[in-house]
């Protein structure tokens, strides 16, 4: 039986985009908001809205009896949440399912499988899919580190066992440089997820970014819906993303997408998921990690897959089959970040109000987005106000549909992204496809 009602545990984009897909179902909305996500307009387009705490996450979209009260009170019988908070958080998802609210996502033995990044490349080992040579789960040890480097041999890669967004990641080109990454790594995760925990890969050079989204059912069914391309990327964080991946035939594409469906198949996975691959020149790939959610750049696979990917969670979460699709891309797609950053200074946040704004329209444009004008972009959160989705029948049909509408696009009071991506539309590099994820802070030294 669908949902009665669902509470968004989120805010920003991703919370109007999952009420969009709700109201779309017929089923009612709870916004949660922090005071200072007041005035956002998930508060005003939800049925209902909670304030569940003050500005910080910590005390407000992170709190998870604060969430799981608001959810008794208006009645909701399950809980999307979205990306990044408590969405990929095994805890969060078992106390729902204590509290008898459907977590709209894996059960806690999911995540907790496929998010423990030890396990899951070992699942996808003993089913014949390569991955990244690297530590059998977490080193803390520093002579132990040092060790296990040699032994893999360098360049490698420490990486912060709760990482996100690029944060908690650093590089070592040789051993001497190993133990000031190492502490660095450390450090920076512990001030960014209050936990220090890391792990060593290696370091493959320039490599693609390419990731498979996943979408299993109860019935044990899981299809993918072909590959993004995520290589645009400025210091580990994602800027533009796009399906089809110009690397990417249709034969390479059946072999990973086949490697992702076993993989979640082979712990019974419920629900939307990603598995990340890094790509080499020859077109070798290696698993990387196992994202049990929803992500920022799934509309760009909605847009060639012609499917509303929230929906299928919300309806697989409600006992539904996943619905078949047609198995092939139509076209391609592209997603521009529009953050609140200054490309001009070293991208740095740019919060403030917005004096002006017009959105991009007209054919193959899609905006996802929560910012209006007047709307005071809070210092608190990550830097996305919009993201730009165009869609076109080849690959140079969506940039110059990119182009065409990024040139429409105006936000005044703040500074964006929307130069930068306009220059990199302008690169032979990026019109060629042959790029990698070395790219952009290649393409940011010469300019
Ligand atoms: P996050 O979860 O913070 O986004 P990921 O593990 O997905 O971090 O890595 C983000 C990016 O960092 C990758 O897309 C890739 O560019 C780079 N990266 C991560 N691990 C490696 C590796 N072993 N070798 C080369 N690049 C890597």
């Amino acid at each position: 039986m669908l949902f009665n009602k669902i509470l968004i545990a989120n805010r920003g984009e991703i919370a109007l985009r999952i009420i969009r897909s709700c109201k779309e179902l017929g089923i009612k909305t709870v916004a949660v908001y922090s005071l200072a996500d007041r005035d956002s307009l998930h508060v005003t387009f939800a049925d209902e809205a909670v304030c569940i705490g003050p500005a910080q996450s910590k005390d407000s979209y992170l709190k998870i009896p604060n969430i799981i009260s608001a959810a008794l009170i208006t009645g909701a019988d399950a809980i999307h949440p979205g990306y990044g908070f408590l969405s990929e958080s095994a805890n969060f998802s078992e106390i729902c399912e204590e509290s008898k609210i459907k977590f709209i996502g894996p059960s806690p033995q999911m995540i907790n499988a496929m998010g423990n990044k030890a396990f899951a490349k070992e699942t996808m080992k003993n089913n014949g899919v390569p991955v990244i040579p690297g530590s059998e789960g977490v080193i803390n040890d520093v002579n132990e580190a040092k060790d296990f480097a040699r032994s893999i041999g360098y360049p490698v890669i420490i990486k912060a066992s709760a990482g996100g967004g690029g944060k908690g990641m650093r590089i070592a080109w040789e051993e001497s440089e190993f133990e000031n990454a190492f502490q660095t790594a450390r450090g920076e995760a512990e001030a960014s997820f209050s936990n220090s925990d890391v792990y060593i890969e290696k370091y493959l050079e320039n490599p693609r970014h390419i990731e498979m989204q996943i979408m299993g059912d109860s019935f044990g069914n899981v299809y993918h819906y072909g590959e993004r391309d995520c290589s645009v990327q400025r210091r580990h964080q994602k800027l533009i993303e796009e399906s089809p991946s110009p690397v990417i035939d249709e034969s390479l594409r059946k072999i990973m997408g086949e490697a992702a469906v076993l993989g979640a198949k082979s712990v019974n996975y419920e629900g939307a998921g990603t598995f990340e691959f890094l790509v080499d020149a020859h077109k070798n790939f290696y698993f990387m990690e196992m994202n049990t959610r929803i992500q920022v750049e799934h509309p760009v696979s909605e847009m060639v897959y012609d499917v509303d990917l929230v929906r299928q969670q919300i309806l697989v979460a409600a006992g539904e089959k996943v619905e078949t699709l047609p198995r092939k891309p139509v076209g391609h797609s592209m997603e521009f970040r529009i953050n609140a950053e200054d490309p001009e200074h070293n991208f740095r946040p740019s919060p403030g109000r917005i004096e002006s704004l017009h959105f991009p329209g007209g054919f193959g444009v899609r905006i996802d987005s929560h910012i209006y004008q007047s709307y005071q972009v809070p210092p608190f959160y990550d830097s996305l106000l919009a993201k730009l989705i165009v869609w076109g029948k080849t690959r140079n049909h969506a940039i110059a549909r990119g182009r065409r509408a990024l040139e429409e696009f105006t936000i005044e009071g703040v500074k964006t992204t929307i130069p930068f991506h306009l220059k990199v539309l302008d690169d032979e590099r990026f019109i060629s496809g042959n790029f990698d994820t070395g790219f952009i802070d290649n393409f940011l030294t010469k300019q």
